[in-house]
């Protein structure tokens, strides 16, 4: 639901690639690949290469390579492979790679965007995290990408246990648009929550009457996967009072009220949106807060002046 804002220079690639690589000298994992001729962009694969691969560029090695690629390896090419490719050794490294990162805002589960996700340090000066990353070409069958960063989307446990779990994204053209990791990700603008009215706003009485619903094209098969694997309709039924709140709120404070106020006051209109409809509407800090998009569809939805998209 929200994109991930990762750095895009070349630092930050060199830092995750340092933080999980398994040793200095990469030649035997490095030599591997070239052994199978696994090229990306018609360069060499190499271990620094492969584990900060673009989103699309993991589907375009994906097709080359099929899944369970490993399987041709030798006996001690698989002895190499699992070094320097696994998942389970490398999964502390990279969470703490992505806390130790002050660009990356973990707050809230990429996928949901309903549950919160952070890290915290415990008593005895651990970091704990409450949160888990989810494969999105799933790692038993692609366990060469099972530590490439953009391949892996930190969420909360419903999202990726539950909901997901071993359900995989249908590979498509489009399947980047709604890849939380891909720079293509457009999925905040295709998808819009939305509050069923027939007539104005401001006119409307019954709160009772409003519907939550949703706006998209119903012909796009990814987002309608992405709304079935985890159930985002049913889970945001349950909260609709968030969103008919800020509809509530609109019925009562009307733009020529608050005009009366902020004349009466002295105090800006601006400053009445925000106490009314609150700060998160607004402002960009609170972009990954739980529930934003729904709070701020909502309100774009139903007009109010000024909330951000
Ligand atoms: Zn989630």
């Amino acid at each position: 639901m929200i994109k991930i804002e990762y750095p895009t220079d070349k630092d930050f690639h060199t830092d995750f690639f340092i933080a999980i690589r398994s040793k200095k000298d990469t030649s035997e994992i490095d030599d591997i690949f070239k052994r199978y001729n696994l090229k990306i962009n018609n360069d060499d694969l190499t271990f620094e290469k492969l584990v900060t691969l673009t989103f699309e560029e993991i589907i375009e090695l994906s097709k080359i390579i099929g899944k369970k690629n490993e399987d041709k390896f030798n006996e001690t090419e698989i002895t190499i492979f699992n070094k320097w490719i696994n998942y389970k050794n490398k999964r502390e490294k990279i969470n703490q790679f992505l806390i130790d990162t002050k660009e990356v805002v973990l707050n809230t589960c990429f996928y949901c965007n309903m549950d919160h996700i952070y890290s915290f340090i415990d008593e005895n000066d651990e970091t704990r995290n409450h949160f888990t990353l989810d494969h999105i070409l799933p790692k038993g069958e692609y366990k060469i990408f099972s530590i490439c960063l953009y391949n892996l989307i930190p969420s909360c446990s419903p999202c990726n246990s539950k909901f997901k779990h071993n359900k995989e994204f249908t590979i498509n053209d489009n399947l980047n648009t709604v890849i939380a990791t891909s720079t293509n990700y457009s999925f905040n603008k295709d998808f819009k929550f939305k509050v069923y009215y027939n007539q104005e706003v401001e006119k409307f009485k019954d709160i009772n009457d409003l519907k939550i619903q949703s706006n998209y094209d119903k012909t796009n098969i990814n987002i309608k996967e992405y709304l079935r694997i985890f159930r985002i309709k049913e889970r945001y039924d349950f909260h609709e009072n968030k969103g008919l709140d800020i509809v509530e709120k609109r019925i009562n404070y009307s733009d020529s009220f608050i005009e009366e106020m902020s004349k009466l006051t002295g105090r800006s209109k601006e400053d009445f949106y925000r106490d009314l409809f609150g700060k998160e509407l607004f402002d960009k800090e609170y972009n990954t807060d739980p529930f934003i998009k729904f709070k701020r569809d909502i309100a774009n939805n139903i007009g109010i002046k000024g909330v951000l998209s």
